[in-house]
């Protein structure tokens, strides 16, 4: 059964991050983490161009989610975006924007046909958040760069019908790898990024389990696609829930869709 969420992540992982959503004849972005060439590229690619965007969600400040949103803001001024007032705060592209086009986001407010709601998440930002997605009765949750699942977070999550979800590093890999410890326990820290054992073991506990999720924000020094498919995988084979929850992993270089 699909619903009537499309997802199309155009990247994600440690060096860049942006997704495109859709349902309803509504388009939003959240996050520009890669060249503005890149992201016009991949939503040209999804036969879109910028302009038909309804709005562009920012998660927080790091680099990995904001570099081409200054270059994106000039080359589509009605188009708004969406960030809240701490993450604004640290983004000095705010200063080149026009009213209009800086939108301080509410804790909820309605794009298009999609209703969007933002929930905190725990990472070493201003202000990070995750973003749900609300159409007709299926729900689309984007949860990345969270340190570790809160109440809130797990609520957020919950019922989701497709779920973007944060599996960052394999926890052997990353503590047997190169980065220096203060890095390593950075990562894997309360304000840092989900392990794909953390992100499969949320899965199994949530009451109403998504009937997709898309494994996103891979390290590419501390994971692969396939150990962050089959860590998350085994996890749900092991609890019985393997055939319930269709399982994609996003990619840093090469655009992943739901619908494949
Ligand atoms: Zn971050
Ligand atoms: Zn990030």
């Amino acid at each position: 059964m699909t619903n009537n969420f499309e997802v199309d992540v155009l990247a994600s992982g440690s060096k860049g991050n942006s997704t495109l959503i859709r349902a309803g004849n509504t388009a939003i972005l959240i996050d520009a983490g890669i060249s503005c060439r890149r992201i016009m590229k991949g939503l040209q690619s999804c036969g879109l161009e910028p302009q038909d965007l309804s709005g562009i969600l920012i998660t927080h400040e790091h680099t990995d989610h904001v570099m081409g949103l200054a270059v994106l803001c000039k080359n589509i001024p009605h188009v708004p975006i969406f960030a809240n007032e701490k993450t604004w705060g640290r983004l000095a592209v705010r200063r080149s924007l026009s009213n209009e086009q800086r939108r301080v986001f509410p804790r909820g407010c309605v794009l298009g046909n999609i209703r969007v709601e933002s929930f905190k998440v725990p990472h070493d930002a201003a202000d990070t958040v995750g973003y749900k997605l609300f159409y007709k009765n299926d729900k689309c949750t984007y949860l990345t760069d969270c340190g570790y699942i809160t109440k809130e977070c797990e609520q957020a999550v919950e019922g989701s019908n497709t779920l973007i979800l944060e599996a960052n590093h394999d926890e052997t890999l990353l503590r047997n790898g190169p980065y220096p410890k203060s890095l390593q326990e950075r990562i894997a820290g309360h304000w840092g990024h989900l392990s794909n054992a953390t992100a499969g073991k949320f899965l199994t506990e949530l009451a109403n389990r998504p009937e997709e999720v898309i494994l996103a924000h891979l390290s590419e020094q501390n994971n692969t696609e396939a150990i962050a498919f089959n860590t998350v995988h085994e996890i749900l084979a092991n609890a019985n829930e393997a055939k319930n929850i269709r399982i994609y992993v996003a990619h840093q270089r090469q655009l992943v869709s739901n619908r494949e």
